[in-house]
């Protein structure tokens, strides 16, 4: 391709713009992929960074008037190459650029994998939300909505919760944005409450997509899950939903957990008991429905479904040589290392990989935002059978380029959606 010559080489962002161990790993992912597809030079320093980062500083009021705290948020579109861009807002209390960029450029491999018209974003705001009151989280997501209102608009940029944020946060987004415009625009974000135009089956869609690939990657390690035993790390959305539809597979679930703490029970844990418990306590702690034990032990039992459904950096190579599964559901992003890839391919452990395997939040928002614009709602029926087609057919293109290519899912994953994008940036060509 012609993308210019190598005399003028472009200067990549110095090192500490970027510094963080997420983006580290997200361009080590990337460049371990262009060098097995042996991707144009040119192309391959195009998609390294993002196209567009924003970053911003704004105050925010608490209850008590006379509070004011400077907050710092981020939107990042990794590429505008593919449609408009989409990707979640995480608000958390060590959100940074880098962490942001990361997951912008896992949004655009996840979205090409899955055939959607989308490049890859995400936001940030590097807060505590659980020690925010209601009224204060609505104010700092409405200022926080103002800082970026620029950048995003349903064909430009779509937003969608991640960590830490929900329907009503996407609500408060939704009709900030329409305030500014002066009508409703419901599609410029996805996961919003059903009666202002969500999709039914966006919230639980992430870990329901999850269990649908894990019934795949079943079959083909002929593993019957109604004879199986998984633990799930993190009981938010994901983990959570997750759970349930393993559960109703008939898979016994013998471990849990959350920030505050793991629960193991040999004989299965009781979830609508431990679902009850969070509701009425906020955290798993203290729930006597089986063993407490840490997060990290909790990883290292012994099950034939393992789901990291929290943060990233779970799977390390301190601790990658002692899990002890036969599929690892990645529903969290970034939950594992590529030093822990190696091991647990070599130890024949199966990978679900995150751009794969949480890739049913966004393909059901990506329902959500057809829906919007075509002003048309889908039934439940109907959504979950349109997922289910969508992640069976991406989960056997990894597959089969997994085995062309001989190598793991998450390399399989990458080149898939990589070379998706490599393709059209070519077709598209340079301007001017
Ligand atoms: N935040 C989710 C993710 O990481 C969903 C993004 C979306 O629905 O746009 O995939």
């Amino acid at each position: 391709m012609d993308l210019g010559t190598r005399d003028v080489k472009p200067r990549l962002a110095p090192e500490h713009e970027w510094e963080s161990p997420m983006f580290d790993l997200a361009q080590q992912q990337f460049l371990r992929a262009a060098q097995i597809m042996d991707l144009d030079e040119n192309i391959r320093d195009r998609l390294l960074y993002p196209q567009r980062s924003l970053m911003v500083s704004f105050p925010c009021r608490r209850d008590e008037y006379s509070q004011v705290e400077t907050v710092f948020g981020y939107r990042v579109q990794h590429i505008l190459t593919m449609g408009p861009t989409k990707g979640g807002i995480r608000y958390h209390e060590d959100v940074d650029l880098g962490e942001v960029a990361a997951l912008a450029m896992w949004m655009t491999w996840k979205c090409a994998l899955m055939h959607l018209p989308y490049g890859g974003a995400k936001g940030g705001v590097r807060i505590n939300p659980n020690e925010l009151s209601r009224p204060e989280l609505q104010r700092l997501t409405r200022r926080f909505t103002m800082e970026i209102v620029g950048m995003i608009g349903p064909d430009k940029d779509i937003p969608a919760p991640d960590m830490g944020t929900n329907a009503q946060v996407m609500a408060w987004i939704m009709d900030t944005y329409s305030q500014q415009v002066g009508y409703p625009v419901p599609e410029v974000v996805t996961g919003k409450p059903i009666v202002l135009g969500g999709a039914v089956g966006r919230e639980e869609a992430t870990g329901r997509g999850l269990i649908y690939l894990v019934e795949e990657a079943a079959k083909h390690q002929k593993l019957d899950p109604a004879d199986a035993t998984a633990v799930v790390q993190g009981f938010g959305n994901v983990g959570r939903n997750a759970a349930i539809y393993l559960a109703e597979l008939g898979t016994r679930i013998i471990g849990v957990s959350d920030a505050s703490t793991g629960i193991y029970n040999p004989h299965g844990i009781n979830l609508s008991n431990a679902i009850k418990y969070v509701e009425q306590n906020g955290v798993l702690k203290g729930f006597n429905g089986g063993e407490e034990i840490t997060n990290e032990e909790l990883l290292l039992l012994k099950c034939d479904i393992l789901a990291p459904c929290a943060l990233q950096n779970q799977i390390t190579e301190q601790n990658a040589e002692h899990i002890n599964c036969k599929i690892l559901a990645e529903g969290a992003n970034g939950p594992t290392t590529l030093e822990a890839d190696e091991i647990l391919t070599k130890r024949g452990v199966f990978l679900l990989p995150d751009i794969l395997g949480n890739a049913g939040g966004v393909t059901v928002s990506y329902f959500e935002w057809v829906q919007n614009t075509q002003e048309f709602a889908w039934t439940l029926d109907e959504t979950n059978a349109r997922l289910r087609e969508m992640l069976v057919s991406a989960f056997n293109r990894t597959l089969m380029r997994s085995e062309r290519n001989d190598v793991n899912m998450r390399m399989a994953a990458l080149i898939e959606g990589i070379g998706r994008v490599a393709e059209a940036k070519l077709l598209r060509g340079i301007f001017p």
